[in-house]
């Protein structure tokens, strides 16, 4: 009866270190795929035009000599868009 208990502990075990596994894969998987994935200029209000002063080219995210870390298509080095952070003084 112990042989039987144990036996079937161990099945459950395995089940799920399996199910966990198999979750960590999807996770990782799915990861880069949704790190590669930029904003559509629309939905952050992307313009070709400075807003008060501000501009890509100020900003953390621009990515010279026309791109964006988190915007996707061609950038404007004097547009803009509400995701706008500037870049550290120096
Ligand atoms: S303002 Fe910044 S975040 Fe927005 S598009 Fe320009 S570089 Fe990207």
């Amino acid at each position: 009866m112990t042989k039987r208990t144990d036996s079937t502990r161990r099945q459950v075990l395995r089940g799920g270190l399996a199910a966990v596994g198999g979750l960590a894969a999807a996770t990782s998987a799915a990861a880069p795929a949704r790190a590669q994935e930029k904003l559509d200029p629309k939905a952050v209000q992307y313009q070709t035009m400075p807003k008060d002063g501000n501009k890509c080219s100020a900003c953390v995210n621009f990515e010279a000599p026309a791109a964006c870390k988190i915007v996707s298509g061609k950038i404007d080095p004097n547009g803009w868009c509400i995701a706008f952070a500037p870049k550290e003084q120096q």
